[in-house]
């Protein structure tokens, strides 16, 4: 065996190849660009950013600010050469895009072990060590391969996102936990409107700004009958969405009286969150996939009784994005089940935004390597806001799984909870870089 193999020179597999070149092994990287083009990356380098310039927020006590400490003390390529070719942006981590794709690009091109090869992969190299960080534009001849792989349903080639909220943002005056028909354990929060909550919510949800969709969204939208987005719904009439997602029947609540006997005291309207991670600290709007500009899906949902004042994790979004079924198929460690000898890493695997894609490319690469020695591959504490991202996607309901970028609350709480937001949020960054510097030792 020769070394191991990453496929895909974007923000993962560019951590994930350096990762394993800093271990001493020879590592083959496949970048495709520019034998063949992506329909969102303009240059040839590697690491390139698609769209914003920034990583988010750089402070320790915001999540993206805690992901880049993290990565900055397990000596992350990536991060390190955001933080030498950082332009001012307030309080977040923005680079000069160009500059840094390049020297990253140098950078590799000039070690000794690696070799970046220009080439599409249409299959996955059997008997070898091989990371997978191919993205959310993978190309469909290794898609396919991909499924066959997998199974087909293991596979999402479309991203139709409804926004995550956490749990205790949630006004549960106003909120009650019922499952529709008693079924099951009471398993969802459910925000009752009256006639004329829902009218003004209608209309101000028909009403609002969408965000634009590129072409290849938009092709690959069309063949997605089953998600309308909410607005659509809503578009086709003031009842619609009262007998889709919004239908108010089946659900018990003691505070409003049994309506099920009694239709007057049934809601208008009511309002779906199905529980995201097992701790039950974020909720997942049912139904409410859509394409709204971001600050427009803030204004109008908050217009839901007991939504008044919720905190965002992830706002809805539907565009092309290829991932994976993560919690089916892979472990924590992002090694495959089914073959311990292939890992995945970045958007491919369901988490999302650049730093968690260098997240996935460390850890990939880091166990690659391990794999490489004979080495057991590490598992992260869940306490890191690296190992709460890889254990949420590797355990999460399969049958419901949605792309999660890092956010504190996929984070275990502490026993006795802290108050105050930023304190807690503080509180979570110091007990995470702790798990990190005691990492060190190990890797
Ligand atoms: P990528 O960075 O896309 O890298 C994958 C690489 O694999 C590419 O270089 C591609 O050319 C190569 N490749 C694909 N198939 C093959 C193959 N068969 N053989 C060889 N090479 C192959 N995230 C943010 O945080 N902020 C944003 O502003 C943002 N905007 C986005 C805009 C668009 C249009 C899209 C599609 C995504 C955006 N994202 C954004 C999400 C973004 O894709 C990820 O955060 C990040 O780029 C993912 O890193 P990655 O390494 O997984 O994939």
């Amino acid at each position: 065996q020769k070394g191991i193999i990453v496929i895909g020179g974007g923000l993962a597999g560019t951590e994930a190849t350096w990762q394993i070149a800093q271990a001493g092994i020879p590592v083959t990287l496949y970048e495709m660009r520019p034998v063949k083009h992506s329909p969102a990356h303009h240059s040839q380098h590697l690491a390139e950013l698609v769209c914003s310039n920034s990583f988010g927020a750089d402070a320790t006590d915001r999540a993206a600010g805690l992901l880049h400490e993290e990565l900055r003390r397990l000596n992350s390529i990536i991060i390190h050469t955001a933080d030498k070719h950082k332009v001012p942006a307030g309080g977040a981590l923005a680079v000069d895009r160009g500059v840094f794709s390049q020297d990253l690009t140098q950078t590799l091109d000039n070690h000794p072990l690696i070799t970046l090869k220009r080439e599409e992969i249409t299959s996955i190299p059997p008997d070898t060590i091989v990371v997978l960080a191919t993205g959310p534009l993978t190309t469909e001849s290794l898609a396919t391969e991909l499924q066959g792989l997998t199974g087909m349903e293991y596979m999402s080639f479309f991203d139709a996102a409804s926004p995550i909220i956490v749990g205790e943002s949630i006004n549960q005056d106003i909120a009650f936990l019922a499952s529709r028909y008693d079924k099951g354990e009471a398993a969802y929060l459910n925000c009752p409107m009256n006639k004329e909550q829902y009218i003004n919510f209608w209309q101000e949800l028909c009403n609002a700004e969408q965000a634009e969709l590129k072409d290849f969204d938009r092709e690959s939208s069309n063949f997605f009958e089953g998600c309308l987005p909410i607005e659509e719904l809503a578009q086709r009439g003031e009842e619609t969405m009262r007998y889709g997602p919004l239908k108010p029947i089946g659900l018990f609540d003691s505070r409003l009286g049994d309506f099920r006997e009694n239709k007057d005291k049934r809601p208008y309207a009511v309002v779906q969150l199905r529980q995201e991670d097992k701790a039950g600290q974020l909720w997942n709007m049912v139904g409410f996939q859509t394409n709204l500009r971001w600050g427009e899906q803030k204004r109008v949902f908050r217009l839901i009784p007991g939504l008044e004042n919720a905190e965002f994790v992830r706002m809805g979004v539907m565009h092309k994005n290829t991932f994976l079924n993560a919690p089916q198929l892979l472990h924590a460690s992002l090694q495959f089940k089914t073959r311990s000898t292939l890992f995945a890493a970045g958007q491919l695997i369901g988490t999302e935004g650049y730093t968690a894609a260098c997240a996935g490319g460390w850890l990939a690469g880091t166990n690659a390597a391990r794999a490489y020695k004979n080495q057991e591959p590490l598992v992260l504490s869940p306490y890191t806001m690296m190992g709460a991202l890889f254990d949420f996607i590797s355990s999460a309901d399969a049958k419901h799984f949605q792309p999660m970028p890092p956010n504190f609350g996929i984070l275990p709480t502490f026993e006795k909870k802290i108050k105050n937001k930023r304190e807690r949020y503080q509180a979570y960054g110091e007990r995470a870089l702790n798990m990190v510097d005691s990492l060190l030792t190990k890797v």
